[in-house]
């Protein structure tokens, strides 16, 4: 399924929803394993197009529409569609179950690549395209980083389709292009600069061009891994030592990928006045940037072993001491002003919508040059603005780019995060580089299908309407309900909150009920078969070695209809806990973000009261009672009642104790941008098990004893079992009691139950957890201990820092007691 609803039945109307306490909202995932027909090149096939569309509101004709005589009237806004206009004629014939759009709730299409809006649908269906890579590798890290990386690139090498080309560059105080192409293994060193103006103090296309930089894995799969097999840890002279200049090799990788592939291949970077006069939009004249490099994009990985600290975007920059009253004061480098003209991203202007502004010639200081003060690392301010602007650049150019941390210390992620977010790419951190799966990542990361330059819509009936979305997606400035994804796996994820447009919302009598339809359209480059005779195009299927590539355009429609609660008792029953927790963090997160993480912990704790008060209100039958409301007791607070929401306290709870509220102390600097990130685009399931893994029992290591304890010691100690299994997101621990009988095997066997599930675990995982088995007693068991959040949390001075479960249900109580108290209740 690819939608969740928060509220599996709509609240009749806003008043309803108010009362019950609830959001009325929804998740998406719009790139959502398919199990329906593959669309095929064949000429009978439906394409886009060929679905009727609403004259009224645009919808897509599907499953809910009703057919009439002469006409459909439309499940979204009711309105009727004459037959009698072109699109329309073919729900004029019988049967009508020929037509996939009417027969099913979910389908896909092919649709034009030169769309740039779901309405957009015509033009040519799939072109051949190559697939390109490029690693970026920062030398910086020491012998045991650089090992791991190589070991991921090789892994990399292994994942890639053989019609991709791949290009391998390193960067510390230079960037050294690989040139394997021609069978004997050279590298070009370009320096770069540390001033401003140019990144490089050469292009790097004059270095190496480009055509000979992008390898055929094909035919340089050897010559590449043997490249990567002499990477060695940077030992520059003393006074360089661990310059690591990120930000300047990315801008000169991108300006190098978008100057060089934008001549060479088809689909130039020019611009395009793009008309449209197809339903919905009539006239419409617009720029619109055309992504380069054949279309198919790129993927730049970049690996960094430590912060950037050299040359631009340098989030760590060395603060001289101003010693010497002639020097000028150290400029502040203004967020609002990248210093990227005169050598700006080529199509950066058009992408981001305002003009390149010309550079503050700003004077840098010169590393080493002064005097005898000790100079200190600061954070740059502007490093984060620079980041925002490289990836506006990069996603203008198709590239996506994902970021692989590998650090025990800080690298200024919280800078680097918009890089990956708006590229489309992601941002992974490692703070353990002996534990790190990071090959494995690498590896998942591009063997997973990838849905492009999507665009995606939800429509809805007109009673109510998509007010807001979260996750890595941009709503368009000029569409309302058209957001643009970047980029998009199987399982990434979006919010969308909802509101009602009217006071009546459902309650009126209309007749129809609510529906919600997604539009999402997007590209994605599939294996094809050498002749291109109509064989089956599934990114899914494994072809033997498929040597050539497709692009193509995807329309995917999906129309749900929703049921209406009436009742309050409805709304309660129709409750997924893990859509709303989604919902709750995303909305927590932002207010957190926006004005501190202490505001944002009181927003969620006076949320789940006014909710847990709502609740009783309602349903709770002791409150009726004006003897018992007296009694705290009355209030039920975990939900004895309703089994839908009996989850919901508990993760609000894990909620509040989360990275995502709490300053993470003695943790890793970056941990909590790497989660928010991580956490930003995770399906509901996902995102339950990161904020209160799971807990299941063994009696020994072939046998499941509970299949769910609750997080505490208690739940250790009184079941009696042996051995548990932690399935925690970015974790799983196998964890034997003291008491483990000593005849059962330590660790536990690869081929029993227990070690088949922490496998299955592993590998499902868009980021392979790490693996850790302990035996009380015997190892340190902190790290199994740390995900015991019901505990209470002791602060340094002694006096409890959190309160533990218990007591939190308590004082939940004591709320909602003294709440209901203030409004009356029990006094009547
Ligand atoms: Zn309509």
């Amino acid at each position: 399924m690819a939608i969740y609803l928060t509220l599996n039945a709509a609240p009749q109307n806003g008043s309803l929803r108010d009362q019950c306490g609830l959001p009325f909202a929804c998740v998406v995932e719009p790139f959502a394993r398919y199990d329906g027909p593959s669309i095929s090149n064949n000429s009978d096939a439906v394409l886009a197009e060929d679905i009727g569309r609403c004259a009224e509101c645009y919808a897509y004709v599907n499953y809910w529409c009703s057919f009439q005589q002469r006409a459909w009237m439309c499940s979204l806004c009711g309105a009727c569609n004459e037959y009698a206009t072109v699109k329309n004629q073919r729900y004029a014939r019988k049967p009508r179950e020929s037509c996939p759009e009417v027969k099913r709730s979910l389908v896909e299409v092919a649709c034009s690549l030169d769309a740039t809006l779901p309405e957009d649908t015509e033009g040519p269906v799939e072109q051949e395209v190559t697939p390109i890579y490029v690693a970026l590798v920062d030398t910086t890290g020491g012998e045991e980083y650089l090992e791991l990386v190589k070991s991921a690139l090789l892994a990399a090498l292994e994942a890639l389709p053989s019609c991709a080309l791949f290009g391998l560059a390193t960067y510390n105080d230079q960037i050294e292009l690989y040139d394997v192409v021609g069978g004997v293994t050279s590298i070009r060193s370009v320096p770069i600069l540390e001033s401003y103006g140019s990144p490089t103090a050469l292009e790097l296309q004059d270095g190496l061009p480009l055509g000979a930089f992008l390898a055929p894995v094909a035919s340089c799969k050897d010559a590449l891994a043997a490249a990567l097999e002499t990477l060695e840890p940077y030992a520059g002279d003393e006074r360089r030592e661990g310059c690591r200049g990120f930000g300047s090799a990315l801008q000169a990788v991108l300006r190098y990928l978008g100057t060089g592939l934008g001549d060479a291949q088809e689909g130039s970077r020019a611009e395009r006045i793009h008309s449209n006069g197809s339903a919905g939009v009539s006239g419409r004249h617009e720029l619109t940037p055309v992504p380069s490099l054949g279309r198919a994009g790129a993927r730049l990985m970049t690996f960094l072993g430590g912060p950037p600290n050299y040359g631009r975007g340098a989030v760590l920059e060395q603060d001289v001491p101003q010693t010497s009253p002639d020097r000028s004061p150290q400029p502040v480098h203004d967020a609002t002003l990248p210093d990227l003209n005169p050598y700006s991203y080529v199509p950066i202007s058009q992408a981001s919508g305002s003009a390149a502004k010309p550079a503050v010639a700003h004077t840098h200081h010169q590393n080493g040059t002064s005097n005898s003060a000790e100079p200190r690392w600061v954070r740059s301010g502007s490093a984060k603005a620079f980041y925002e602007e490289a990836a506006t650049a990069a996603a203008a150019l198709g590239v996506s780019v994902d970021v692989y941390a590998v650090s025990a210390g800080g690298c200024g992620l919280d800078a680097l995060e918009p890089l990956a977010s708006r590229s489309g790419g992601v941002m992974y951190l490692y703070p353990h580089v002996g534990a790190a799966a990071l090959p494995q990542d690498v590896y998942r990361r591009l063997a997973e299908p990838c849905a492009q330059n999507g665009l995606l819509r939800l429509r809805t009936s007109p009673e109510y309407s998509v007010v807001r979305s979260y996750g890595h997606l941009f709503p368009d400035d000029r569409f309302d309900n058209l957001c643009h994804v970047i980029a998009a796996g199987p399982s990434t994820a979006f919010a969308f909150d909802f509101d009602f447009t009217n006071a009546g919302g459902f309650s009126s009598d209309r007749g129809s009920p609510p529906v919600l339809q997604m539009a999402f359209q997007y590209s994605i480059a599939v294996p094809s078969s050498k002749d291109g005779s109509g064989a089956e195009a599934n990114e899914n299927a494994k072809s033997p070695a498929p040597s050539r590539y497709v692009l193509q355009r995807r329309l995917r429609i999906l129309t749900l209809r929703l049921d209406v609660a009436r009742l309050p008792a409805q709304v309660y029953a129709a409750v997924d806990a893990d859509a709303i927790l989604l919902l709750l963090m995303h909305k927590i997160g932002a207010a957190a973000a926006a004005q501190g993480m202490p505001e944002g912990r009181a927003l969620l704790q006076d949320w789940l009261v006014l909710f847990t008060a709502a609740y009783n209100r309602h349903l709770s039958t002791p409150l009726t009672s004006a003897e018992q409301a007296r009694s705290i007791f009355a209030v039920d607070a975990e939900f004895a009642g309703s089994e839908a929401l009996q989850p919901l306290p508990r993760l609000v709870y894990a909620l509040l104790r989360s990275p995502l509220l709490t300053e993470l102390k003695q943790q890793h600097a970056d941990l909590r941008t790497a989660i928010c990130h991580l956490w930003a685009s995770l399906p509901p399931q996902e995102l339950r098990t990161a904020v209160y893994p799971l807990l299941t029992s063994f009696s020994n290591p072939d046998t499941l004893a509970y299949p769910r304890h609750s997080l505490s010691r208690a739940a250790l100690t009184t079941s009696g079992v042996p051995i548990f299994l932690l399935n925690a997101f970015t974790e799983v621990i196998v964890y034997y009691m003291a008491s483990t009988p000593p005849d059962l095997p330590f660790p536990p066997p690869q081929t029993s139950l227990l070690r088949r599930k922490v496998n299955a675990v592993r590998a499902a995982r868009r980021l392979t957890p790490q693996l850790r088995m302990l035996r009380e007693g015997v190892d340190e068991v902190a790290p199994f201990m740390r995900h015991l959040i019901e505990e209470p949390e002791m602060g340094a001075d002694g006096k409890v820092a959190f309160p533990g479960m218990v007591q939190f249900l308590y004082d939940v109580q004591t709320e909602v007691w003294e709440y209901l108290q203030e409004q009356g209740y029990g006094e009547r």
